[in-house]
């Protein structure tokens, strides 16, 4: 089933507009339960009243981040057995996250084991920086990151596990990628995969797109062989775009 994920990053401020926008996504999410897969992503101090909203109602609820350890005196951290509690999912190794706090390869691959390790389903992202892609080095960073981001996993792991690629000069730019070059990604990321867990495994693990997707773009993408969702931050905080990202996913993969 394809998925479909909200990343709201560090918004919005409040819980009462939190709430505003969760229930904006749920009567469409809700209805296209058995067509398309939602997984919301709030920051962490809505997840106990978004949980709320979300129960039973088959939408599922993940966090942007999570630690490698899973207590002790790390302050500040949160870790996967907390989250358990709560959510399904958490996005690992988010460019953002690998831009603004130093998060590296290393990293990643030890949250990836640690979140996978406490059951919780994982979107690692990986994607190249705009000077990787204006030189021809994408496939380099996106294999390296991958290879890394990996290295712990098994292919008891596969139907857990979710690749983004999100090219880092298309996420919030506006610049959404040439489908073409997303496919070409997407393609050797699953080959990479097969070559480190199986390639049996490594078709149930999903791929998706991230960077600028918005209603009007996210068919070229979802229509692509490969891709098994989109990965969504702006559009995502507005509730009728991302409804209707939803829908065109719903639609298109009905039609598969
Ligand atoms: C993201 O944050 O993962 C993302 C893809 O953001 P945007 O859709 O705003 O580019």
């Amino acid at each position: 089933m394809p998925l479909v994920a909200a990343n709201w990053k560090m918004n919005p401020t409040n819980v009462d507009d939190a709430l505003d926008l969760v229930r904006g996504v749920m009567s469409v999410a809700r209805g296209q339960a058995d067509k398309v897969e939602v997984a919301i992503f709030p920051p962490f101090v809505w997840l106990t009243a978004v949980a709320e909203v979300l129960f039973e109602s088959g939408v599922k609820l993940g966090a942007q981040n999570a630690f490698w350890e899973m207590s002790g005196a790390y302050t500040g951290e949160i870790s996967p057995a907390m989250l358990k509690t709560l959510c399904q999912w958490v996005i690992i190794g988010h460019s953002e996250r690998r831009l603004f706090v130093g998060e590296t390869d290393e990293m990643v691959a030890k949250k990836t084991a640690a979140a996978l390790s406490s059951e919780l389903s994982v979107i690692m992202c990986v994607g190249e920086l705009a000077d990787h892609y204006d030189a021809g080095t994408s496939d380099q960073v996106v294999s390296t990151q991958v290879k890394a981001g990996l290295a712990s996993c098994s292919a008891d792991d596969s139907a857990r596990l979710v690749i983004a690629y999100e090219p880092v000069w298309a996420i919030g730019s506006g610049k959404s990628a040439d489908p073409e070059h997303a496919y070409k990604t997407m393609r050797l990321i699953r080959k990479i995969v097969g070559e480190m867990i199986g390639a049996g495994a490594a078709r149930k693990v999903r791929i998706l797109y991230g960077g600028s997707v918005k209603p009007e773009n996210v068919q070229q993408y979802v229509e692509l062989p490969l891709c098994d969702g989109v990965l969504v931050g702006g559009a995502s905080l507005v509730a009728d775009e991302f409804a209707h990202i939803v829908k065109v996913t719903a639609e298109v993969y009905g039609h598969r």
